[in-house]
């Protein structure tokens, strides 16, 4: 952010404000710790602000203090509506095209708020009053950890802050090994520690929550793998019958995608999950070195991201849309193996 905007916010905070904090679909670790994160602060600074996530997230990301405060607008539309039309702000975080929030989309462009944007996707679009887009960061827990700092509140993050900060960091890294982290993150993860964020335990609440059911499921996926060595690309298949018979449950299948990529050669990895509710195959794209999966995402599967980790989505079926990805393989062999 320049300081103009820096200045525009804090023009913007300085009377009590309602707000609603917003993720983007499906929300993930960064996504749950950078709302939570927000809304403390935003609370603790006299605003009146509501989480309202598009829909429910995995189990082990409901331990970060405060998680019982959100609404999710699936399950309390009428509720969360209420909130959204009464608004005076909306930050939305963690995503930059309103297409990211699914149902609640068209309650957003209703809105009469003015919304605040803090994301690290590509290609943000231009709903937003005040946009903090940096493709450069880590993670948006990395941002809100500098927005606190713009406004000059770094002093005034809480063990409840960091702990939720700490959490998206580490989910959005892969563990700090990702290319996005840099010496400054591990200085803002240092000084999260330093305010009470808890490492060992976050891991193990993140991490360490394996059931049966899960692992067995791992085992189907890692056999369902295709390698195609002289594409150097793995793909994942999970249909839903095979979920079905997994007890598959929200977030069981997060990591799975990684797996490709530790075949030594493999440089693209992608999972297909069915999902019969939606009439989607939901998709998840991973690459190492300079293939862009944010644009092979967006090009072809109505999706983005980052360069080395995307999603998408196909409404083939799963036999039709593993056959179309084959196809595109070719068109992009000399990328693959550049
Ligand atoms: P994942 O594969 O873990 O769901 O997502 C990887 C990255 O791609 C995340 O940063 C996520 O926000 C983004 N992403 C996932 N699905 C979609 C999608 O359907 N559209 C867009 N634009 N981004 C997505
Ligand atoms: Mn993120």
């Amino acid at each position: 952010m320049n300081s103009e905007e820096i200045q525009l916010v804090k023009e913007i905070l300085s009377t009590p404000k309602k707000i609603v904090i917003t993720p983007h679909k499906n929300p993930d670790g960064d996504a749950i710790g950078s709302v939570l994160a927000l809304w403390h602060y935003l609370n603790m600074q006299g605003h009146l602000a509501q989480v309202i996530v598009p829909n429910d997230f995995p189990k082990f990301l409901k331990w970060m203090p405060g998680v019982e405060n959100i609404l999710i607008f699936e399950k309390k539309h009428e509720h969360s509506l209420g909130f959204i039309e009464e608004a005076d702000i909306i930050f939305t975080l963690d995503f930059n095209d309103l297409s990211r929030i699914g149902e609640m989309q068209s309650s957003f462009e209703a809105a009469k708020a003015d919304f605040i944007m803090i994301d690290h996707h590509q290609a943000p679009n231009s709903y937003a009053r005040i946009k903090y887009s940096d493709i450069s960061m880590s993670s948006t827990c990395e941002m809100v950890y500098n927005f606190i700092e713009y406004l000059g509140d770094r002093d005034k993050i809480s063990s409840e802050m960091a702990n939720c900060l700490y959490a998206g960091i580490l989910t959005d890294t892969g563990s700090f090994k990702y290319a996005s982290t840099t010496g400054k993150t591990h200085r803002v993860v240092a000084t999260l520690i330093d305010k009470g964020a808890h490492s060992t335990e976050i891991h193990k609440n993140i991490f360490d929550t394996n059931t049966a059911s899960r692992l067995h499921l791992l085992g189907c996926a890692l056999k369902n793998m295709v390698i195609l060595t002289e594409l150097s690309t793995a793909y994942i298949t999970l249909s839903q019958e095979e979920l079905d018979t997994h007890q598959f449950k929200k977030g069981d299948t997060e990591g799975f995608v990684n797996y490709g990529l530790t075949l030594d050669g493999i440089r693209f990895a992608v999972i297909f999950i069915e999902n019969k509710e939606e009439g989607i195959i939901k998709i998840s794209f991973r690459s190492e070195g300079s293939f862009s999966v944010n644009e092979f995402a967006r090009k072809y599967f109505d999706g983005g991201g980052h360069t080395n980790a995307a999603g998408g989505k196909s409404t083939k079926s799963m036999e039709d849309t593993v056959q179309y990805f084959r196809s595109l393989l070719e068109d992009h062999k000399t990328e693959l193996l550049a």
